[in-house]
């Protein structure tokens, strides 16, 4: 059990795994990354995080240094090499390093990693109790700065929105947009439920199209649940009779907490407990069929 590094696809022990501090993903955050999760030693959903990893690249004009073949080879490899039960598993690619400067074409050398890591996903209460998310300050990057869409290692955004969030004591931080919409958390998808229709943002408010809310779209759907993406004020977060987060890691977690106003009745409420249930049902399947 621990951690382990691949690194160019050498595996590699974390204290040994070196980058140049030319690296541009050092620098500038010059590169794009994914996190995923295993069931049973399954990657969840890797098709889908590759596919991501790839379109990231493609928004910021990089071209990845291998197929997605590799990576994919690479994360079972350093999963297996890890003798995690299950793992984080971490997917980093920068654009490389070589003379100092802004332009991406001085880049040289890309680097690629998987670290695999023991998997800590939140304790038994946030799922049992829920959790108090905060309307930070912070606002989202503009599509057409930096776009939400692309999963890079610029991660101030959410780094100076999680930090607001962390000292008014909530678990996550959600961001607005310049025009005061709701966006998402600073590394999770946000959704509400107002009576029998489950709502979250669409895709151009300028948000990261999340694995995991796409796996709730689908299971919800296939259930004959009503999901609706449609813009969403602070306001209508604060009036739903629930709202939840979703990630990789944390799969779906409940809000109990929007800022100081009560969610609902104040515990998880039975429209989370469905979809909770169609989640684990799908994961126990996804898993099981590709081990
Ligand atoms: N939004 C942001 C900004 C994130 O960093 C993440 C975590 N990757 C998510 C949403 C949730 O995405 P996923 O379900 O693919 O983990």
């Amino acid at each position: 059990m621990g951690t382990i590094v691949s690194l160019n696809g050498v595996l590699t022990a974390p204290e040994d795994a070196r980058i140049s501090v030319f690296d541009r993903g050092f620098l500038y955050g010059d590169s794009v990354y994914e996190v995923i999760r295993t069931y049973e030693g399954v990657p969840f959903e890797l098709d889908a995080h590759l596919a991501r990893l790839e379109s990231s690249a493609h928004r910021i004009g990089m071209r990845l240094p291998v197929p997605l073949a590799t990576f994919a080879a690479e994360v079972a490899q350093t999963h297996a090499a890890s003798g995690n039960p299950d793992s984080y598993v971490r997917i980093v690619s920068t654009r490389g390093s070589g003379t100092l400067g802004l332009d991406p074409r001085l880049a040289e050398d890309p680097v690629r990693m998987v670290i695999a890591m023991p998997l800590n996903p939140p304790g038994p209460e946030a799922y049992r109790d829920g959790v108090a998310i905060a309307l930070v300050s912070v606002r989202r990057n503009l599509r057409d700065a930096i776009d939400p869409a692309a999963k890079t290692g610029n991660y101030l955004n959410s780094v100076m929105a999680l930090a607001e969030a962390k000292t008014r004591g909530a678990y996550e931080a959600v961001m607005l947009d310049h025009r005061d919409y709701v966006t998402e958390g600073a590394s999770s998808n946000v959704f509400c439920v107002m009576g029998e229709t489950i709502l979250t943002p669409p895709l151009d408010v300028g948000i990261l199209e999340g694995i995991t809310r796409s796996v709730v779209f689908k299971v919800c759907r296939q259930a004959g649940l009503r999901v609706l993406e449609l813009p969403l004020t602070a306001q209508a977060l604060e009036a739903a009779d629930e709202v939840f987060i979703t990630s990789s890691i944390r799969e779906i977690v409940p809000v109990v907490k929007v800022d100081d106003s009560k969610v609902g009745a104040g515990v998880p409420g039975p429209v989370y407990a469905r979809i909770r249930q169609l989640f684990d049902a799908y994961v126990a399947e996804y898993s099981a069929a590709r081990k």
